[in-house]
Formats: structure tokens, sequence, C-alpha cells
């Protein structure tokens, strides 16, 4: 199972945009986005030609980065959503959100999806009742996340929880914090996703 092992916050300085990879390190004033606003490396200073094919690999690398997709796997996910019926971009967006790692960090499981991603990989999680330990897992409209009986007192999930109750758990996952259950009520449609990213131009970037 390949991923980013390098210094996340890079990622973000690259992007010039916070990604919230770190979880409570985003918030804080430690945040690398706020202390070096500008790409990193050498020449992280200097002028870029800012042409159209930048822009849209900005956004295509931005999009990968903020799920902790690598290049491959997101390409195949941009040909799953434009074999579908509807807008490709929000195809996309759709496949990404429904990513068992980003459900369990969405309903505040986990600080970030890095996390998520752990703590699905640890196989923490079940779905309908069996045994999941792949993050890439997709869930479907109906379906029901629960914790195994001994990794509910989990003191990083609890954690998670607690200071994550005043961020909002999206409409379309149903969140019962007491039971640590998750039901997918449905999968997101563009307005319920609150991803920053202009999906239009990463389908632009992979249509060339
Ligand atoms: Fe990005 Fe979070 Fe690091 Fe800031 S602290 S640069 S938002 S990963």
């Amino acid at each position: 199972m390949a991923r980013y092992t390098g210094a996340v916050c890079k990622l973000c300085r690259r992007e010039r945009t916070k990604l919230f990879l770190k979880g409570a390190r985003c918030e804080s004033s430690k945040c690398a986005v706020d202390r070096k606003p500008y790409p990193p490396g050498e020449h992280g200073r200097g002028r870029i030609r800012e042409t159209q094919y930048l822009i849209q690999l900005r956004e295509k690398q931005r999009a990968r980065r903020i799920y902790g997709v690598l290049e491959r796997q997101f390409r195949n996910y941009y040909k799953e959503a434009a074999r579908q019926r509807g807008i490709t971009g929000e195809n996309l967006l759709r496949i990404l959100e429904s990513r068992l790692d980003n459900v369990v960090y969405r309903a505040s499981f986990a600080e970030s999806r890095a996390q998520a991603r752990q703590l699905v990989s640890h196989a923490h999680f079940r779905v309908n009742g069996k045994r999941v330990d792949v993050p890439s897992y997709r869930v479907r409209k109906g379906d029901e996340i629960t914790l195994r009986d001994r990794s509910k007192e989990l003191i990083v999930i609890q954690h998670a929880l607690d200071i994550s109750s005043e961020r909002a758990n999206p409409e379309w996952l149903d969140v019962n914090r007491g039971e640590k259950k998750i039901t997918v009520v449905d999968l997101p449609n563009r307005a319920q996703i609150d991803t920053q990213v202009q999906e239009q131009l990463i389908v632009e970037l992979y249509s060339k």
C-alpha cells in the first residue's frame, strides 16, 4: 500500500494553502503556511509564470494531497468518474469522499485523513459488521461503520471526537457519537462537499 511519507507541511506550502493534514496543529500558530507563506525549496520565493497548464496541475495536486491519494489511483478515480453519468468533476469528488478513511475523518473519529487512514489499516473499523482494513474501501448508501468492541475505548478516537465537538458532521453521514457508529445516509452531492478545489480544472487537465 503506497503512500507519501515525506514532510506534509511542505505539500501545503507548495499548494500555498492549508490542506489540513496535521489535525490540531493546522489551527495553531505553528502552521507552516502561516509562518512561511511561500513554496519550499531554493527557488520558492522566485517568480513563477502561471500558465493555464500550471493552474490545472496545481488544482489536481491539491485535490490529490487533500485526500492522500497517489497519482495512479487518482487517475483511475478520474477514469471511473468520466464513465459515470453526470458531471465528471462532481463524480470524482464523490468517489474521493466515499473512501472509508475520508468517512472516518468526516465523522470526526480522527483528527486528519492520515490518522483516519492509519486507524482503518489497523482494522479498528467494521463495515456492516465485517472487518475492513483497506483505507480506500468505498462506502455505499446505507452502510453502517462501527468500531471493533476493543477499539471503542481508544484514546485517540475519543480525543478526536472531543476536540471536534464544534465541527459539524456532513449531512450525508449520521454520526452516533455515544455508540461510535456512522451511517451513510446517502453519498454526497457537490453542495455537501466543502473541499476547496475547482474540479473542472482537474477535468480539463486530464481530458487533454
Ligand atoms: Fe498544512 Fe496543517 Fe502543516 Fe499547516 S500545519 S502546513 S495546514 S499540514
